[in-house]
């Protein structure tokens, strides 16, 4: 891979900026590095739909965002975009921990999600794990924790290891992995690490399926400095409970196309 060039910008746009992009209707026109612009460019996205056009010009100036869109609507491109761009602008590395967290109602969505992660990271040499319970590698996944920059995972599995294993340290560990990689893991020490984005994605089936006492223990235990991404099908009145726990300010963003 070439390496990070050497005026590549640092950060987040400044927030002025966005006003500048809030016209962009193509994923071209917005201040994407070229390795993000090459992975959607090879999937063959070019044009945004309602839901990115509305919420990257915020959440690429490192706003919170509360976004309902209905499904199918490419909500997961407006919050993994994010996430890849801001890990990169900040020269994330794999000795600087987990960065990025990705909270899906379900093991196929999750499974789903990191997917489109490999596929918008495909340029990146980000490193990314699956951790949806069921899988048993425990020892393997422990040296390998540390050194991931994105997980992708689902609640419950999420606050069993952030309860279980709270001092398991394995800062020695100094690997790089590329996206392409995928680790399912079973433990999450690297959450000691300073979180850069938090992602809930179907907020509202993640509260449907009666997660929400789990969501607020999670989001409890997280570090406050953060971005969070919050997209759901609906913005119901629970999600904006959780909001107000969770988000800074929020970018309340409702796109319903030509239903
Ligand atoms: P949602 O999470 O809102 O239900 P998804 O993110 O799963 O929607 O996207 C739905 C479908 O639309 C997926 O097949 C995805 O590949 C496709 N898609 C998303 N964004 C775009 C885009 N900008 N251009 C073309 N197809 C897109
Ligand atoms: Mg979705």
């Amino acid at each position: 891979l070439p390496p990070l060039p050497k005026d590549a910008p640092i950060g987040p746009l400044q927030d002025d900026k966005f006003s500048r992009y809030s016209g962009a209707t193509m994923f071209k026109e917005l201040p994407l590095s070229k390795r993000t612009q090459d992975g959607l460019k090879r999937a063959n996205f070019s044009k945004m739909t309602d839901i990115q056009r509305a919420s990257l010009p915020h959440s690429l100036c490192g706003r919170d965002i509360l976004g309902a869109a209905k499904t199918g609507s490419g909500k997961t491109l407006a919050f993994i975009i994010p996430i890849v761009e801001k890990l990169y602008k900040e020269r994330w590395g794999s000795e600087d921990g987990v960065g990025g967290i990705i909270i899906s109602p379900t093991r196929e969505l999750a499974g789903q999600l990191f997917d489109v992660l490999k596929t918008v990271g495909k340029f990146h040499n980000f490193s990314a794990g699956l951790l949806i319970g069921g899988r048993k590698e425990v020892e393997m996944e422990k040296e390998h924790v540390n050194a991931l920059n994105i997980l992708v995972c689902t609640p419950g599995r999420l606050l069993q290891h952030m309860d279980e294993t709270p001092n398991f340290d394995c800062s020695q560990l100094q690997k790089t992995f590329v996206v392409e990689s995928c680790f399912v893991l079973s433990d999450l020490s690297a959450l000691l690490a300073i979180e850069q984005v938090l992602v809930l994605d179907e907020a509202d089936r993640i509260l449907d399926v009666g997660f929400k006492k789990t969501l607020n223990a999670i989001v409890a235990q997280l570090p406050k400095c953060r971005q969070t991404l919050l997209f759901s099908a609906t913005q119901t009145k629970s999600i904006q409970d959780l909001a107000r726990l969770s988000l800074k300010d929020p970018e309340y963003i409702s796109v319903h196309e030509d239903a």
